[in-house]
């Protein structure tokens, strides 16, 4: 047995189990792709031979694949699903409160029990002391994992046992953050129209580490393997687009968003920084 399995090994989920093992625990991992599940295997985690294997193994189980569809795909294989019973499953794949309210009774029904998680930064952040991560879910359940789940994040949160509200304030929060992304790539523009350099404009936003960020990544025409892509990003606007198609609420924000980023990804900077929104405000 180990402390925690880790389902999905893209650039995230290798983040969450390395931190696992940084912590000390014993740590199972299992990937689609059995190749990368290599890295970890020689970092001191134990690679699972199967699916099923790897939910056996722990009796806690993170998820971090590339959205709720394909975490139902894994868990709806009889095998897996008959693995499941008796497990804590955290889903840490970005998603939208509908999709972690229908996971919710399906994890349930068999046998698990279910927290919806959103990781609020990319995997850079994973371990670090002002890393946040929200989770939704039963109380017990949390404070049981609470101890293991805090290697990933300083602060590590339980927002309540409504289990959309996780999803729902990582959607808001990369609402602002979208809406920062705008401003700043304008404010860039504005700026070198009258002459005024990156470090001058970074000035006046003491206070707003992540728009510094932008501005100097403009500055810097630093737009090259992000941690992110404007298109992962785009990815992300979608889940946005959908929530407020869910809720019935206005979509005129994150569609002017889209727009910009379907035409910097029309234009070729699909794998650059999401800054490279600028190229396009010309
Ligand atoms: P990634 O590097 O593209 O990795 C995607 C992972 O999902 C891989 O392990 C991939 O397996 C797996 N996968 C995709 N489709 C699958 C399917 N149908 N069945 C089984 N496995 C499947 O993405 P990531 O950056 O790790 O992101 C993972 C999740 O974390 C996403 O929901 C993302 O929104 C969220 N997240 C990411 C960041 C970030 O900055 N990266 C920040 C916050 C949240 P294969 O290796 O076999 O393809």
């Amino acid at each position: 047995m180990s402390d925690v399995t880790v389902l999905g090994l893209g650039s995230m989920g290798a983040a969450l189990a390395q931190a696992f093992l940084k912590a000390g625990h014993a740590v199972t991992v299992w990937n689609r792709s059995a190749v990368k599940t290599q890295p970890l295997v020689a970092a001191g985690a134990m690679g699972a031979a199967s699916l099923a294997d790897a939910l056996r193994a722990s009796p806690l189980v993170v998820i971090c694949v590339h959205d709720y569809a394909a975490t139902r795909a894994l868990l709806e294989a009889p095998a897996a699903q008959a693995a499941l019973a008796g497990r804590t499953v955290v889903q840490l794949s970005s998603g939208t409160p509908q999709e972690a309210r229908a996971l919710d009774p399906w994890v349930t029904a068999a046998g698990a029990v279910y927290i919806d998680g959103a990781i609020l930064g990319g995997p850079y952040k994973i371990g670090l002391p002002d890393c946040v991560i929200l989770c939704s879910g039963p109380t017990a359940a949390f404070e049981r994992h609470a101890a293991v789940l805090r290697a990933l994040a300083g602060d590590l949160r339980l927002v309540g046992d409504n289990i959309g509200v996780a999803a729902a304030l990582d959607l808001a929060w990369l609402s602002m953050l979208f809406g920062m992304f705008g401003g700043v790539a304008h404010g860039a523009r504005l700026c070198r129209s009258e002459g005024i350099g990156g470090d001058l404009y970074s000035s006046v936003f003491p206070n707003a580490p992540q728009a510094a960020w932008t501005a100097d990544v403009i500055e810097r025409d630093a737009f090259a393997n992000p941690g992110a892509t404007l298109s992962v990003w785009r990815a992300a606007l979608a889940l946005i687009q959908r929530q407020a198609t869910d809720a019935g609420i206005n979509t005129e924000v994150p569609d002017f968003a889209a727009g910009l980023l379907d035409r910097a990804i029309k234009a070729g900077h699909g794998e650059e920084h999401v800054a490279a929104i600028v190229k396009i405000l010309e």
